[in-house]
């Protein structure tokens, strides 16, 4: 392992370069750096471009340290490290950083300052994260080149360390073997601190290294829980520390309910395209690609009617008696050619005779002669005169010709038939298009029991409502679902639901314990245990207050590192269901490639008067008839509170009032979120 080639990963944070690659520099000026001073011990394995986004930031970071075996052990990031508004990576690394390093930010800015004061504009901060170390650059390539250098030959060995190699091996033959080895010298004294830095694995730090905390502030917050929970994130409650130790308000920022769309909008990955079979599981699924007829629609020229196929003389008249020399009917097989004088009897869709130039309907003749066993006809009277060629023949192609596009990219396959019949007829048996997520639903809570289980309740227990509600729903909106069962409010168990469930599904629903109680499990083992990122856990909403939304990095069955979304709704069901269809909804719509995603937005009109929330928007439960001259009429389907099940009942639509003192007086307008079909209010 001593001599295996470390990896390196390199994140390049510029909302410019994330925009525009090609200009970036860094990545050329450190890959040189790394080939050419690394004395071939590095492997540049990764590189990837983010804006200067807190959040995308830690979650690529957490993609290369959290992974348990294929973790990266060096991971630099360049750019961000100054003190412009838009600066924040120092804080986004910081706050992953389980063991900090002042001494190597020490080394960087020490480096630095040799070459010009304005190093000191420079906030650089490294760490241990799990097994590798994270280190920030500067975001000038010539910065970032001077940083790395300063500290390069001494990574090796660190990053070794990180990794658990054992210590007493590394350090057998002491500090000077180590400096020889890395290329290095020390200049007198410093071998004694650090000698001691590599014995006392970071506990307290060597006297004389102290200043360095001041540029680094890449400790302090969390340190104290840290030891216990090496992934943890200071935001949500450590469970082991019990109620007492709880946060008394939620450290979620509260986000308005168009900033939780906008960040499921941005945190929700793009859908996948696969190739799927044309049949009826198709329908709902979003198309991925232009498609082509394969074929001509008709891929013969056929008969529109019954009668019988002539070929047209030249003055177009064709009254007169003619022998029926042959049949053509709708089914595949040969067809004898006719001759002009010659008629033959064809029906509705049948191939024409080559050489047939037109088909005059049954109804413009009349039988002449049968032949002598009297069950065919021999000759047939034609009365049409001015017939023209083409006439009651479907040309080929003439409906699609093969190779026009019959259906378009983002297009969606709806049940209605339409899109599926076109694909048919042309001869597409497969088509590219979006994966749909699987959905898998779990209910949590240590009063919650199965919905139909026998006998009556005890004292605290609860039917579980949710989770048969959100599989409905789900299942409705044309999703695969899992039934994830119910959850116990103990961190282990809960964590093992999850983590069994990130392999079998795409999504997680799940539904309570995101409140403020102690046992409110979810934020913390999503954050702590689970490494996932919480991007909302709060919502200026009513109902639905504490929805969280979080994404979590995980491997796919094929070993690729992929993401998956997990939405934690409040216990509550009327909550549960009002969240799922504003916010989960939009989530699956962008996972299936559905656009515009979400629930269609309508105005409509108030049939009596509505008494708004004073502080909080409202998601009312109502129903939304036509009235009579066509206008959208809604009615509240009563009391709103958000544990009364019985609001969803025959709601189709969720009204959008917004919070205020005044009451919406009936007739006034408001919007409203379509959930179901709209029934005729006579
Ligand atoms: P929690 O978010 O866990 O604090 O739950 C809030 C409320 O919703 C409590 O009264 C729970 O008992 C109730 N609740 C939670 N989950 C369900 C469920 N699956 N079905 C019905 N009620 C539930
Ligand atoms: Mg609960």
């Amino acid at each position: 392992m001593a001599n295996a080639r470390l990896k390196v990963a390199l994140l390049i944070v510029s909302t410019t370069a994330a925009k525009d690659p090609s200009t970036d520099a860094s990545e050329a000026a450190l890959s040189s750096v790394l080939e050419e001073e690394g004395d071939g011990r590095w492997e540049l394995v990764d590189t990837k471009i983010v804006p200067d986004v807190v959040t995308q930031i830690q979650q690529q970071l957490k993609l290369w340290t959290d992974a348990e075996s294929d973790y990266i052990n060096l991971v630099l990031t360049t750019g961000g490290t100054g003190f412009a508004v838009a600066d924040n990576t120092p804080e986004a690394v910081s706050a992953l950083i389980v063991k900090p390093a002042p001494g190597l930010v020490h080394g960087m800015l020490a480096a630095s300052l040799n070459v010009t004061p304005f190093a000191m504009m420079s906030r650089p901060v490294a760490g241990i994260r799990n097994k590798s170390i994270i280190i920030t650059l500067p975001g000038s390539p010539k910065g970032a080149r001077e940083n790395l250098q300063a500290v390069l030959k001494t990574l090796p060995h660190a990053c070794l360390q990180a990794a658990g190699m054992d210590s007493r091996s590394l350090h057998a033959g002491g500090i000077k073997k180590l400096e020889a080895e890395a290329g290095i010298k020390s200049s007198g004294g410093h071998s004694h601190s650090h000698d001691h830095h590599h014995h006392d694995h970071g506990s307290s730090h060597p006297p004389g290294h102290t200043h360095s905390h001041g540029h680094g502030h890449s400790h302090g917050h969390g340190h104290l829980v840290r030891h216990t929970a090496p992934n943890s994130n200071p935001m949500s409650n450590d469970p082991s520390l019990g109620p007492s130790r709880r946060n008394r308000e939620s450290p979620y920022p509260m986000l308005s309910v168009d900033d939780a769309l906008g960040k499921i909008k941005e945190h929700t990955p793009q859908p996948e395209v696969v190739t799927l079979k044309v049949d009826t599981s198709l329908p709902g699924h979003v198309l991925a690609e232009d498609v082509r007829a394969r074929e001509n629609v008709p891929a013969f020229r056929a008969s529109i009617v019954d009668g019988y196929a002539v070929v047209v003389p030249s003055d177009g008249n064709l009254k007169g008696v003619f022998p029926v020399v042959s049949v053509s009917h709708a089914s595949p097989g040969e067809v004898k050619p006719l001759k002009e004088g010659e008629i033959a009897r064809i029906t509705t869709g049948a191939p024409l005779p080559p050489g047939a130039t037109s088909v005059i309907m049954v109804e413009d003749t009349i039988l002449k002669t049968m032949t002598d066993d009297g069950k065919e006809e021999k000759e047939v009277e034609i009365l049409a005169d001015n017939v023209k060629e083409g006439e009651n023949i479907r040309e080929v192609g003439s409906d699609i010709k093969t190779g026009t596009v019959i259906l378009n990219k983002g297009e969606q396959i709806s049940a209605v038939g339409g899109e599926i019949g076109l694909l048919a007829a042309v001869g597409v048996a497969e088509v590219k298009a979006y994966r749909k997520p699987v959905i898998g639903v779990l209910s949590t809570g240590d009063e919650i029991v199965q919905h139909d289980r026998p006998g009556d309740l005890r004292l605290g227990e609860v039917r579980d409502t949710n989770r048969i509600t959100l599989m409905t729903a789900a299942k409705e909106c044309g999703y695969e679902v899992v039934d994830l069962g119910i959850a116990a409010d103990k961190p282990g168990t809960l964590e093992e639901t999850l983590r069994d469930a990130l392999r079998r599904v795409d999504f997680i629903i799940t539904t309570g314990g995101v409140s403020m109680g102690e046992l409110d499990l979810l934020k913390p083992t999503i954050e702590r245990s689970l490494g996932g990122t919480i991007h909302f856990g709060r919502v200026a909403m009513k109902p639905g207050k504490p929805t969280t939304f979080a994404t979590v990095p995980v491997k796919d069955n094929g070993g690729r590192r992929v993401t998956k979304v997990m939405f934690s709704l409040p216990g509550n069901p009327a909550s549960a269901i009002v969240t799922f269809h504003l916010f989960v909804l939009p989530s699956l719509h962008q996972l299936s490639g559905v656009s515009p995603a979400g629930l269609t937005r309508v105005p409509v009109t108030l049939t009596h008067d509505f008494a708004p929330d004073r502080t909080r928007p409202e998601y009312h439960r109502a129903i939304v008839s036509a009235g009579g001259d066509g206008e959208l009429l809604a009615a509240s389907t009563g009391g709103q509170r958000s544990s009364r099940v019985g609001s969803l009942r025959g709601a189709n639509c969720l009204l959008c009032v917004p919070s205020g003192e005044e009451p919406l007086k009936k007739g006034s307008k408001v919007d409203a979120l379509l959930m179901g079909g709209i029934r005729s209010g006579r």
